[in-house]
């Protein structure tokens, strides 16, 4: 550890957390992957992605796996042509056509199974009603949608014609979908009528008029009717889906592909900046996907799977839309949030489809731990056979929550580290090979070479921290920002490369440490690190050591300015069910703090609330509590999903001690 005063060029590596899990034998032994020597594969990285590439469906093999001559531009499968929705859909009508490919499950309580027939006929309709529209290979397609099967239904007919689908999350505002049809200059736009949200109606074809009244690019809209409310339609621009497919053939031929074609682009959520369009083109993305949902979920044929996010979010496109459909996988797609009508309904969907794969994000976990037990203890969750998460550091405490509530002690958890960015999962356990920890993405998968440097971009010796950096290319890794290569490379591969010596190092923006067997442990994103006396602390290390009490179910932690330390920290508190936040809690807290982690770590002061305030993905917003803290005015809060929250915390925190320290 530095000495008091002494910056330190990397991050402190405060926590130290022992316990191991070993995937259960049974599960080890029927693990589509149970070999370690998969880890030395990859490492010729190159030839392993070569490899796995065989399992999809190419018109026109590539003659070369990789070009990095233009770092940091890359390009994989050179040649090779093809058209995703062949991968994901033709190739299994033969023999799995009447396979379900979506359980789809309204909030309401509406259901329906569609089959991969049913699935493959739709997009195929889609596909000629954009054609109908003038839509062609290379144009923008803008989609803002509710939860429903007309959504992997819209990407993937503009997959099918060989259109760029840019899919805005549909908790977002006209704003921001506006924005965001501007930058891609989409000319058609998919919305519905209204989504089902809590049990309330929210008004997507209402925002989606307001966004094109400054949106000149969209000439046509077309609007699937999911509640039936009556919404304005423009006579010659708007079409509703039912009456744009009806009469149109079930079949139409997919226009083929070259794998560097743009298959989607996705903006980033927009926690920091102003949002990027990330371009992702076809075949490596595809491959990566697919590789990665089979080898980290275990995926067998008669799985069901779900993965709870939202397709707005790059986590739907890759787990729940291209991944299982190449895998020809059965999912369940819910439309709606897990407390209506109640706080099992998750539970109660795992229960009745006998679900076999869970993938949600820490902030699920942490909000189910903070409701309580009882609610996955109403339901028989022994189908699952493995749980994951994605989204943020996971706390040891919730890891251990998840696995004993949610997955039985006996369904190995997958942490899975990756961004919109990388397209697919990089840093994640392999379920049937790697001993996981809780709180730890544990180490690359095979193919993915990533690291652990300090300021220099030298590498961290194991037991260090610093920045987390990917060191070679991979398949599906974003290859520019939307009509801005220069802000592409100067944010991506700006800090650490060394372009004299050809020496190209992607820094994705998050810290992480790197444990004594080489484990990587994400510490958060780099701009939320706190410097305490000279310490660089983690924001998450102090949060996890918070939730590591028994009465916390959610904590975010900020630096605010301090005149004697640099920055002191300022603690967040969410506590479990009815747990009332008294001064000695604070205290004992604050005690618990210094005992996991050391004083220096221990937060100069603790404010309870019942909620933090979280990006409409979920993940908590720092930077609001930070203006909190420093009793700011707050920054733009339009990215949030419950704006009430800051300032009823403001309220809480001027109310409490601006200090407890003693
Ligand atoms: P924006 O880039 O717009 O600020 P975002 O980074 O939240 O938003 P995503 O690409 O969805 O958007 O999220 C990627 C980030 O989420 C990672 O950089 C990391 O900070 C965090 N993350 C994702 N999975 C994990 C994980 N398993 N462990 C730790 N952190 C994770
Ligand atoms: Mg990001």
């Amino acid at each position: 550890m530095a000495e008091r005063n002494e910056p330190s060029a990397t991050i402190e590596a405060l926590m130290n957390e022992q316990r191991t899990f070993t995937p259960p034998l049974e599960f080890a032994n029927q693990a589509n992957i149970n070999s370690p020597s998969i880890y030395t594969e990859g490492e010729d990285f190159e030839n392993f992605w070569a490899k796995q590439a065989e399992s999809l469906l190419w018109r026109k093999k590539w003659t070369q796996t990789l070009d990095w001559s233009n770092a940091p531009f890359a390009k994989w499968f050179i040649d090779g042509k093809l058209n995703v929705t062949e991968s994901c859909l033709d190739r299994h009508l033969a023999d799995n056509g009447d396979k379900v490919a979506y359980y789809f499950v309204g909030e309401p309580g509406d259901e329906r199974a569609v089959t991969y027939r049913q699935l493959y006929e739709e997009v195929c309709q889609l596909a000629n009603g954009l054609d109908s529209l003038g839509v062609a290979k290379g144009d923008r397609v803008a989609i803002y949608m509710g939860m429903v099967v007309e959504l992997p239904i819209a990407l993937l007919a503009c997959a099918r014609i060989g259109a760029t689908h840019s899919v805005v999350f549909g908790g977002f505002s006209s704003d921001a979908l506006m924005d965001r049809i501007n930058d891609a200059e989409a000319k058609v736009l998919i919305t519905c009528d209204e989504s089902w949200r809590n049990g309330g109606k929210i008004a997507l074809k209402g925002y989606a008029d307001a966004a094109i009244a400054e949106a000149p690019s969209i000439e046509h809209v077309v609007v699937v009717k999911r509640t039936g409310s009556e919404v304005p339609m423009k006579e010659g621009r708007d079409i509703y889906y039912h009456d744009l497919i009806k009469g149109q053939p079930k079949e139409r031929a997919a226009t083929e592909t070259d794998s560097e074609d743009p298959l989607f682009i996705l903006y980033t959520s927009g926690t920091t900046g102003k949002p990027k369009g990330i371009v992702h083109t076809t075949g490596g993305y595809l491959l990566g996907s697919s590789y990665t949902h089979k080898a980290v979920f275990d995926i067998k044929d008669n799985d069901v799977y779900w993965c709870t996010a939202d397709i707005g979010w790059v986590t739907g496109h890759s787990y729940i839309v291209y991944g299982p459909l190449a895998n020809g996988t059965t999912s369940v797609l819910y439309e709606g949030v897990p407390n209506y009508p109640d706080e099992d309904r998750y539970w109660e969907i795992i229960e009745k489809y006998k679900v076999t794969q869970l993938y949600t994000a820490p902030t699920a976990i942490r909000t189910f731990m903070k409701w309580g037990t009882e609610f996955p203890e109403r339901h028989d969750l022994s189908s699952l056979k493995l749980i994951g998460t994605v989204g943020e550091p996971i706390n040891p405490e919730a890891w251990i929550w998840y696995n004993k509530y949610i997955g039985g002690e006996k369904a190995p958890i997958v942490d899975t580290w990756w961004q919109t960015e990388t397209g697919h999962i990089m840093i994640s356990p392999l379920p049937g090979v790697t001993t996981t920890k809780p709180g730890s993405a544990t180490i690359p998968l095979p193919g993915i070479g990533a690291d652990v440097v300090d300021e220099e971009g030298n590498s961290v010796p194991f037991g260090g921290g610093g920045y987390l950096v990917l060191t070679h290319p991979w398949p599906g890794m974003l290859r520019t920002i939307f009509k801005d290569p220069q802000r592409f490379a100067d944010t991506y591969y700006g800090r650490f490369s060394k372009p004299e010596e050809n020496h190209w190092v992607y820094f994705a923006g998050d810290g992480a440490k790197r444990d004594n067997d080489g484990y990587y442990w994400l510490l958060g994103r780099v701009d939320d690190v706190m410097n305490v006396s000279g310490h660089r602390i983690s924001t998450l290390e102090v949060e996890s050591a918070l939730v590591d009490h028994p009465d916390v179910a959610e904590a975010a932690v900020v630096g605010r300015n301090d005149p004697i330390t640099g920055q002191a920290i300022a603690a967040f508190v969410t506590l479990k069910g009815h747990v009332v936040g008294t001064e000695q809690l604070i205290a004992q807290l604050r005690n618990h703090v210094a005992e996991k982690i050391g004083k220096i770590a221990r937060p100069a002061s603790i404010v309870f609330t019942d909620e933090l305030p979280k990006t409409r993905s979920g993940k908590i917003m720092r930077r609001l509590l930070k203006d909190i803290s420093e009793q700011r005015k707050l920054g733009d809060v339009t990215t949030l999903a419950n704006a009430d929250v800051v300032h009823d915390i403001a309220a809480r925190a001027a109310a409490s001690t601006t200090s407890q320290e003693d």
